[in-house]
């Protein structure tokens, strides 16, 4: 079993009795260790007693760490009195279960070696359990040069290896996921920064020996450590194991994705052994393909399906053509995929469900056979509203700011598709800019006066932040009927369910996706 750690920054004496309550809910939560992060503490002339009275009075198990400056801590003292500190905590009756130690350090003196091996492994010491020892490297720059050969040798004689790095893209975490298995001894192999989180998500699919998890947002000590409620409730991290198939939303930027609460919660209810992460991939093709590639390759990840957005749906599109997947009609008609479903043969499938949900919302509401209808803007959401109407029988109107862009649009569709420079008489208005969009570029506008749309015609506003935006509250203001974006993200989320499992998401699912 993977363990969780939390840790808990104690700078000062007096801030012992916080501690000793953080632990505790650290515990309620579901961790089973404390790391208590002493590296301040160990100036203080009662640190020593301090120290003690965690280790003695936790609720939970204790990984005792001074972490130095050079690795991402708060230390700078001198290293005869860090080990002199944790010789008199190491060895007083009640030692920690867990010390860790630098590499840096360990490797640079034999004393301190030495010294270090006496304190968690006197051979005069009485005491139930004996520390173990945590050798520790972190690198805050990116992935230690001679990365393979380094824990190689930090796996003499020690506990547990712990390595941690700053990733420079998703590709980083496969190589913390083989580690567990190469050492022979228990391995923490983590990734920090945006790119890490598989590698702390994922340990215990990899038999990683412990992860960090923060006990609230603003405690994390390391860069994307995740919350404990987050690596418990969101993640299921007690149901990981090596049989647990991998999702996860792949765009830049990804980390405000609804995608993580919608996914996770529809394949907790169909008790599916499934796990949905963000996933971010720089804005370059080249970052996207090759990730993918690798991604897909590894043999123990069991990356089953992917939600692709901004800015690499189409991507996605040329990447299963390229590779002999097959597409769905949605996704040859709009030429960009949103969702990617890997079979168990390692087949590739690319769908689009944006088109999907375009479609099933207006078609409730409207007839559209033979009917006008109007898109606004010209970008990735107008592709598919345009194959959506097209698919509904619908003749299609397509106004955006920059002309050029909507000619190359309606040039790219065999059908019914016009460029036009004001709304006219329509059935059905798809609002596709980013306008109006609470972090866009006119959060307070609108891409056409409300005033120009025919009021008997339904609006389906895209954009979801915020529920109504500027135009969507006019034209409802003004008697129109229409259709949130929120009802367009929870449809071509559920598609994307049913794609990948068979079954409809369940209520709570539908739940974090409800806008009424
Ligand atoms: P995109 O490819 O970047 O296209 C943006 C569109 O907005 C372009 O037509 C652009 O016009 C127009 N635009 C931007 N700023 C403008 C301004 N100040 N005035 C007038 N037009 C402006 O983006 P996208 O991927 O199509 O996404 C568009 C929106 O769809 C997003 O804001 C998002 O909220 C929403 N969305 C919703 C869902 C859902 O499930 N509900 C899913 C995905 C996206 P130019 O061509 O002139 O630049």
């Amino acid at each position: 079993m993977t363990l969780v750690a939390v840790p808990i920054e104690v700078e000062d004496p007096g801030e012992v009795g916080t501690a000793l309550e953080q632990a505790q809910r650290a515990k309620l939560g579901g961790a089973d260790l404390v790391e208590f992060r002493i590296d301040v503490l160990v100036e203080h002339a009662e640190g020593v007693a301090a120290a003690c009275r965690l280790v003695s009075d936790s609720p939970l198990p204790v990984l005792l760490t001074c972490r130095s400056e050079a690795e991402g801590g708060a230390w700078r003292g001198e290293e005869t009195d860090r080990v002199s500190f944790l010789e008199a905590v190491g060895t007083a009756e009640i030692a920690p279960q867990f010390l860790d130690f630098e590499e840096a350090a360990w490797s640079r003196s034999a004393n301190i070696r030495q010294k270090v091996r006496l304190v968690v492994d006197h051979p005069q010491q009485v005491r139930p359990e004996r520390a173990r020892l945590v050798l520790s490297k972190h690198d805050f720059d990116g992935r230690p040069a001679d990365l393979t050969g380094r824990i190689a040798s930090m796996a003499v004689d020690v506990d547990v290896v712990k390595v941690a790095w700053t990733a420079r893209s998703l590709r980083d975490c496969l190589e913390a996921f083989e580690m567990p298995g190469l050492l022979g001894v228990p391995t923490v192999a983590l990734c920090m920064g945006p790119f890490g989180l598989p590698s702390r998500v994922l340990a215990p699919k990899f038999g990683g020996f412990l992860t960090f998890a923060a006990l609230d947002a603003d405690s994390a000590t390391a860069p994307g450590q995740p919350t404990l409620s987050q690596l418990m409730d969101l993640y299921r991290f007690r149901s990981i194991d090596t049989d647990t198939e991998v999702y996860g939303v792949a765009g830049w930027p990804v980390e405000h994705s609804k995608s993580p609460a919608f996914h996770n919660q529809a394949f907790a209810e169909q008790q599916r052994n499934a796990v949905y992460l963000p996933l971010p991939i720089a804005p370059d093709p080249t970052a996207f393909v090759a990730t993918l590639e690798a991604w897909l390759a590894h043999p123990g990840l069991d990356l089953r399906g992917l939600s692709v957005t901004l800015p690499h749906k189409e991507t996605l599109a040329s990447f299963v053509i390229e590779r002999g997947g097959v597409c769905d009609d949605a996704t040859r008609l709009s030429g960009a995929a949103n969702t990617l479903r890997v079979d168990a043969s390692g087949q590739l499938h690319a769908f689009n469900t944006d088109v999907v949900a375009i479609e099933e919302a207006l078609s409730e509401r409207v007839d559209l056979k033979g009917q006008s209808a109007l898109v606004l803007g010209a970008g990735g959401v107008a592709r598919a509203a345009t194959a959506a109407l097209l698919r509904l029988g619908a003749q299609v109107r397509v106004m955006n700011r920059t002309a050029a862009r909507a000619e190359a649009l309606a040039a790219s569709f065999e059908g019914p598709v016009e460029v036009v420079g004001e709304p006219g008489s329509v059935a059905a208005v798809v609002q596709c800019t980013s306008v109006g969009m609470s972090t866009g570029p006119d959060p307070k506008g609108c891409p056409v006066d409300p005033a120009m749309l025919p009021n008997n015609a339904v609006l389906l506003e895209t954009v979801y932040e915020p529920a109504f935006t500027p135009i969507r509250e006019a034209f409802s203001q003004a008697g129109g009927q229409s259709i949130g974006g929120l009802e367009m993200f929870r449809r071509q989320a559920a598609a994307q369910t049913r794609l990948w499992t068979g079954q409809e998401p369940g209520s709570a699912a539908l739940a974090v996706l409800d806008d009424s």
